[in-house]
């Protein structure tokens, strides 16, 4: 992770009248640094040791995050993850229901699938969420217990 990355958003931040500060700076440099995170992660992050990071900081900065395209806000299973976007384009997600464990990928063939499904129903596609849900491989290492099998 670059301090280029840094100086985009901090500019941008700046475009949406948000203060930068060095508790700004935290926030972003700690979501830059994952694929994906949820409040509740970010929160507990920035507030091991003793700092003081409120909520409302953080939540303010994501939601000019998202507004200035560096994250977006997706609901897997039950929280919402910020996806980084700073660097990647658009991609689809498979979703482990047992860890919340999330694999990125993309693939050619169901893009193309993608684009001939809304065509057939004469949509133009504007954005893109392909989630697939399933156990991973951790997961499903782990033996059943007897009571739920
Ligand atoms: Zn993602
Ligand atoms: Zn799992």
């Amino acid at each position: 992770m670059t301090q280029e990355a840094i100086e985009r958003v901090r500019s941008s931040l700046g475009r949406s009248r948000l203060r930068w500060s060095p508790q700004r700076e935290q926030i972003v440099l700690a979501f830059l640094k994952q694929d994906h995170i949820t409040i509740r992660s970010l929160y507990g992050f920035l507030n091991r040791n003793g700092r003081r990071t409120p909520l409302n900081t953080i939540y303010r900065t994501m939601r000019v995050l998202c507004e200035n395209g560096f994250a977006q806000a997706r609901r897997f299973g039950e929280e919402t993850q910020y996806d980084n976007i700073s660097t990647k384009g658009d991609h689809d997600h498979l979703i482990c229901t047992g860890c919340g464990h999330i694999v990125e990928f993309e693939d050619p063939a169901i893009e193309e699938l993608r684009q001939q499904v809304a065509l057939a129903n004469g949509f133009h596609l504007t954005g893109r969420n392909l989630e697939l849900y399933g156990l991973c491989a951790g997961c499903r290492s782990y033996p059943v217990p007897p009571a739920m099998a």
